[in-house]
């Protein structure tokens, strides 16, 4: 008898024939399962192994662009760490002002030694950069660390395309969104840039109260050459303004001020800090507006002060060339509260850094380092923003900025200035 198995089904045939048979459409049935099964199963295997290769190949080969708005200290240190990054097909940069405008900028810059090892990591070669060492901090002219970063950008073997004399408005932004592939734009356009307003985000900012309270001024000599010089702090001052203000505004001993002169040969900047309290001098020095008394204590304090190897200053010089705080203020932080975007439409995600995103109302000599602070996080963000596919993954890259930048302030208002003015 012919057994057609493949047409009838089980119970069909085991009407039709004997226990042998059986048997035997039985084992042909599982025999074909089985090739069923492995069929299936190499399949899937081939399609789960193809879909992991393609998707390391896609992970490993995935790039974007990256522009950078803005080439001052911060701008032009984003750019030279993002032309480091594999995972940066392109470098943008746009600055305003020319390059011998950029190149030419004249105040000094302290790098704290924990910045010199960041800065060393990424390749900048401190021994070729003329400047100054003095307590592992080292100073130059902002100028000079410009032209060095301008000058090795196009060395690395990412596309670099910088255009000077070129300002980032809503027109860029366009262009901006018409660049193919994923994009991230690093807003560094100092405390007064309206890039990130360009690009959409909001302005505001929240206000920090750093508990401490300051005065500045700065004095130009342009008799003097640019000669980088290192920083000088004096702790526990104390002031009489008897010959200002009524007796009742005597020292009362409660205030111990910080005097710190910094900056080149030329620009010297004073800066005086105290912790906020209500002496009876703190109370004076914020509330009574005599412009004289201000100038003659920072004009006191720089001839008694001042480096040894350099000339005193006469009242009349100082009336005439020096700019100051007209009283005591409250030093606050002030920090962009939309620091980080995506814009999914076309794929950019937006970032600001350096006083685009949080500044000090007050100059402290080292003020580049709480911008370059904020750096240490630019490689691994842009790493992950890279490879973000999923809403899930792009939000996770989003908040690992955003928790990077809340910490740089809270660090930053907890030890900060105490570290810049007080240490
Ligand atoms: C007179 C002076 C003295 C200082 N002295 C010291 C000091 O002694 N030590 C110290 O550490 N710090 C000092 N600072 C502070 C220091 O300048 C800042 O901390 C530092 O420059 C901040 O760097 P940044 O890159 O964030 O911003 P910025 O240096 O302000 O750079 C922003 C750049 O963006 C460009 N830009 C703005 N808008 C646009 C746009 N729409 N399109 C294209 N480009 C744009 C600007 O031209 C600029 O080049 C001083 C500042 C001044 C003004």
């Amino acid at each position: 008898m012919r057994l057609d198995y493949n047409n009838k089904s089980l119970r069909e045939v085991t009407m039709t024939c004997d226990a042998d048979e059986i048997a035997r459409i039985m084992y042909a049935n599982t025999t074909h399962i089985s090739m069923y099964f492995v069929i299936t199963l190499s399949a899937v295997a081939v399609f789960v192994g193809t879909k992991k290769i393609f998707s390391k190949v896609r992970r490993e080969m995935a790039q974007m662009t990256v522009v950078v708005v803005g080439a001052g200290p911060i701008g032009l240190t984003s750019a030279l760490i993002a032309v480091q990054c594999k995972r940066v097909k392109k470098l943008v940069l746009y600055e305003e002002q020319s390059k011998s405008n950029v190149e030419r900028r004249s105040y000094q810059i302290a790098i704290q030694s924990s910045n010199v090892s960041l800065l060393r990591s990424y390749g900048i070669d401190f021994d070729n950069l003329e400047g100054l060492w003095h307590n592992g901090c080292f100073y130059t002219r902002v100028g000079i660390y410009l032209e060095y970063i301008i000058h090795v950008l196009p060395l690395y073997s990412t596309e670099v395309e910088i255009n000077f004399g070129t300002k980032f408005c809503r027109e860029s932004s366009d262009v901006v969104d018409n660049l193919t592939g994923r994009k991230l734009v690093i807003c560094c356009d100092g405390s007064t840039g309206l890039a990130s307003r360009a690009l959409g985000l909001s302005d505001e900012c929240v206000m920090h109260s750093s508990g401490i309270f300051g005065a500045v001024a700065a004095i130009e000599r342009n008799n003097q050459t640019l000669v980088p010089t290192p920083e000088k702090r004096v702790h526990n001052l104390s002031f009489d303004l008897s010959a200002y203000v009524s007796s009742a505004y005597e020292d009362d001993g409660r205030t111990n001020f910080t005097l710190k002169i910094f900056g080149n040969s030329k620009c010297r900047y004073l800066a005086l800090a105290v912790n906020k309290c209500d002496s009876n001098v703190v109370r004076a020095l914020k509330t009574v507006l005599d412009k004289s008394m201000m100038r003659n204590i920072f004009l006191k304090c720089f001839n008694t002060y001042k480096r040894s190897d350099e000339a005193s200053i006469s009242d009349s010089y100082c009336l005439n060339n020096m700019k100051f705080s007209p009283r005591m203020y409250e030093i606050k932080l002030s920090q962009r509260i939309e620091s980080v975007a995506y814009i999914s439409d076309c794929d950019l995600f937006i970032i600001t850094e350096g006083e685009a995103s949080r500044s000090y109302n007050y100059n402290t000599g080292m003020d580049i380092n709480i911008g370059l602070k904020g750096l240490t996080a630019l490689q691994p963000f842009i790493e992950k923003v890279t490879l973000a596919e999923t809403e899930h993954s792009i939000m996770k890259s989003l908040l690992f900025k955003m928790e990077h930048s809340d910490r740089i302030c809270t660090e930053f208002l907890k030890f900060g200035l105490r570290e810049y003015m007080f240490l």
